[in-house]
């Protein structure tokens, strides 16, 4: 059995998928990218590799993605995030894979919409890099503030009572002394968090409006573990979205599949595909 991996360095976490020859997920992690991408990127390959009892000399190939793709050198192949999320999101999605055509992808630093034709190919993306508002970093400083983690937002939504709180600044500075002059107002943690979702998903859906919303809307990173976001994003955009099993990999698990084919192609070995 041949095994690839999908390295995929996001400015919040590594995340690492090693597929089967056919194509098939059959380990993951995920960790901190923290201020060492090199080195934790590799201990994160070694730790996986001995969770699914392969040795890292086991892997036929290599393909790095994300932000800090271009620090893993041993890989044998380097891709852009965009096409390993529009492999991967298919995959993923596995006998719906032909319905998916629009891709939310929310990370750390950026936020992404992606827009795919019936083939699955790549026809156009919007992305927002420049402000902190509206990514995961954001999540993480507002849970920071509100004394709380990010996993516990999704609850934290549920549980609001009212009408979601508006949340004007666009800036994310901004917005946390406004979180923070909202507490000072008795305004309660949940519904707070509600306000943050709501104010999110507003920036995205403007994002997703750039591409064309079309039906089959994928929503993956790490930010769509939150399911009070992923309530208020499909509220806004007033339509149903998918959420993968595991949706910070998607686009680590599209980067081993493309190596896959590359290793094929390069092999000439037409008996895997
Ligand atoms: P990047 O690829 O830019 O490193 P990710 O897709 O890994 O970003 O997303 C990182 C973000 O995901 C974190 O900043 C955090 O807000 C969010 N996140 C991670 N795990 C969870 C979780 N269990 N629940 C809610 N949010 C999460």
């Amino acid at each position: 059995m041949k095994y690839f991996a999908g390295i995929d360095i996001g400015s919040t976490a590594i995340k690492i998928s090693i597929a089967n020859e056919d194509k098939n997920l059959v380990g993951h992690k995920i960790t901190a990218s923290g201020s060492m991408f090199y080195k934790y990127a590799h201990e994160t390959l070694e730790t996986l590799c001995g969770e699914i009892g392969i040795d890292k000399e086991d892997i036929t190939y290599i393909v790095a993605t994300g932000y800090g793709r271009k620090i893993f050198k041993e890989a044998d192949e380097n891709i852009s995030e965009i096409t390993a999320n529009a492999i991967g999101a298919r995959a993923a999605s596995k006998e719906h894979s032909d319905e998916i055509k629009t891709i939310i992808n929310i990370g750390g630093q950026d936020s992404k919409a992606i827009s795919l034709d019936e083939e699955g190919n790549v026809t156009n993306f919007a992305m927002n890099d420049r402000c902190a508002a509206g990514t995961g970093k954001f999540l993480d400083a507002c849970a920071m503030n509100l004394e709380i983690l990010v996993e516990e937002l999704g609850e934290k939504h549920f549980a609001s009572t009212g009408t979601p709180l508006s949340i004007n600044s666009t800036c994310a500075v901004f917005a946390e002394s406004e979180i923070i002059g909202l507490l000072g107002n008795s305004h309660s943690v949940e519904d707070i968090v509600c306000g943050v979702h709501y104010s999110i998903a507003k920036r995205i859906v403007k994002l997703v409006k750039r591409v064309g919303v079309k039906d089959g809307i994928y929503f993956d990173g790490g930010p769509a573990l939150n399911s009070g976001l992923v309530n208020a994003i499909e509220n806004e955009l007033s339509k149903k979205i998918f959420i993968p099993k595991f949706p910070q990999i998607t686009t680590s698990y599209g980067a081993a599949i493309i190596g896959v084919d590359s290793y094929n192609y390069e092999n000439n070995d037409l008996t895997l595909n």
